[in-house]
């Protein structure tokens, strides 16, 4: 079973036994992580010609590609107003067209490879505040003036009900552009069309370091492989990899719920248009149906190493806040996994010297941004610098207290966000 014991990985499609890296291997391209960013780099490197080895410590989408919410959102992680804000409005258009664009990429590949990964379109953004709907209903005109997208609509608090059965939210907006999909199934799918391309992928094969140099080489505990060009594409499990770049970047564990199957009359009297759902608060909640008519609900985090004994009641209480009704309802699975935030919650790209590339940190945006990111490496390593130096000069900078000291201090300021979320 791939991945966590999830509903994921209890409905995955396209697993295959990958054998582990023995002896010795040569290529140009050395890929670590099994996740959206490294199958993403591979496939694109060997669209372009490229030999390439992917290493995954344990299975194709075990990180956090097989355990998240599977929504992808429009633009950035930080919305068109912020980037503004920060950047100015030509930046931020070009930040918001990227994103775009790592929508459009999901949905290419997905159609090109025919991955079963029951997509569909649409996303609500509740307000779970009545400050945060003043700001979600000026997105609209601004997305459509500003930035040519024209997909958003505001959706008021009386109209709300009709579509979500919860009574907790002050409005949304409806992102018709927006999707979700069955992520675990996408990651499995990205890596048969990797493979069909010509990447050689191993499985059980944690790189346990690189010696820099040209070529590089990558050690696993029973192989190496050679290679001109090293892509790091391990996220929040990145560990102790690359000191270089783990202090720029929080794992965090999230967790989610499925729900026993509610029926397909009983899940649509849950979320009528069969959207996904997140809410604007600190600690997000998000929710959506699965194709088996569940309820799939995110919420709670924590900023421990290890998970809470007992997710389904982590999490419980979390849902019944939104959906009151589900008390009798069971719950089928409940997992969690870690994603890397950054401080500035945009995703950290870059270089070390001048044959390793990385992407990390898109603080929860991770399906379209790491699916893009794999692309750009892709661009870098052939010489076509333009669109990843872009991204790499975003500010990244890293977490105070760096790899050590961190941990006590997001705990302190997170826990300051989270009490925010309850008053
Ligand atoms: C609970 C949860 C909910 C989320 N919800 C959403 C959502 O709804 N929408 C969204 O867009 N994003 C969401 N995210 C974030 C998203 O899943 C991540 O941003 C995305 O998976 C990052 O992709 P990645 O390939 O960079 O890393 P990952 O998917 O985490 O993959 C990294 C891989 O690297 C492997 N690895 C690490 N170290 C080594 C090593 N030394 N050797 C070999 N392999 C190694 C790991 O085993 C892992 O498989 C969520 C994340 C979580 C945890």
């Amino acid at each position: 079973m791939p991945g966590a014991p999830s509903w994921y990985a209890a409905s995955a499609r396209g697993v295959r036994a990958r054998p582990r890296l023995e002896g010795r291997i040569v290529a140009d391209a050395c890929v670590i992580g099994g996740g959206y960013t490294g199958l993403s780099a591979a496939l694109h490197l060997a669209e372009r010609g490229y030999d390439v080895v992917l290493l995954e410590a344990e299975q194709v989408g075990w990180g956090a590609a097989g355990r998240n919410g599977g929504q992808v959102g429009s633009g950035q992680r930080r919305d068109e107003g912020e980037l503004t804000q920060r950047f100015g409005l030509e930046m931020a258009r070009r930040l918001w067209m990227l994103g775009e664009e790592a929508k459009a990429l999901v949905r290419e590949r997905v159609a090109r490879h025919a991955i079963d990964c029951d997509p569909r379109n649409g996303q609500l953004i509740t307000a779970a505040r009545a400050a945060d709907a003043v700001a979600l209903r000026r997105r609209p005109e601004r997305l459509a003036r500003d930035f040519g997208y024209d997909a958003m609509r505001w959706i008021p608090p009386g109209e709300l009900p009709a579509m979500l059965a919860s009574r907790i939210f002050h409005g949304a907006l409806l992102d018709a552009g927006a999707l979700h999909l069955h992520p675990l199934n996408y990651a499995l799918g990205l890596a048969l069309a990797a493979e069909a391309a010509g990447v050689r992928i191993f499985e059980h094969s944690a790189a346990l370091g690189y010696a820099p140099g040209a070529p590089l080489t990558v050690r696993t505990g029973t192989g190496e492989v050679a290679a001109r060009c090293l892509v790091l594409g391990c996220d929040g499990y990145l560990g102790r990899l690359e000191p270089r770049i783990a202090a720029h970047i929080m794992p965090i564990n999230n967790f989610i719920v499925a729900t026993a199957p509610l029926g397909a009359a009983g899940a649509r009297a849950l979320i009528r248009d069969d959207v996904c759902v997140h809410d604007t608060r600190f600690v997000v909640n998000y929710f959506r149906l699965t194709a088996d008519h569940r309820l799939l609900f995110g919420g709670g985090e924590n900023y421990r190493r290890g998970f809470p004994p007992d997710i389904a009641a982590f999490v419980r209480p979390y849902l019944l806040r939104v959906f009151p009704q589900l008390a009798g309802v069971g719950i089928d699975y409940a997992w969690g996994g870690a994603l890397g935030i950054s401080r500035t919650r945009l995703p950290h790209l870059g270089r070390l010297g001048a044959n390793v590339y990385f992407a990390q940190g898109f603080s929860g945006h991770g399906i379209s941004i790491g699916s893009l990111a794999g692309q750009l490496i892709a661009e870098a390593v052939a010489g076509e610098t333009g669109r990843f130096d872009l991204m790499a000069r975003l500010p990244a900078p890293a977490w105070p207290g760096g790899t050590l000291l961190r941990w006590p201090l997001l705990v302190l300021g997170m826990l300051y966000y989270a009490l925010r979320d309850r008053l």
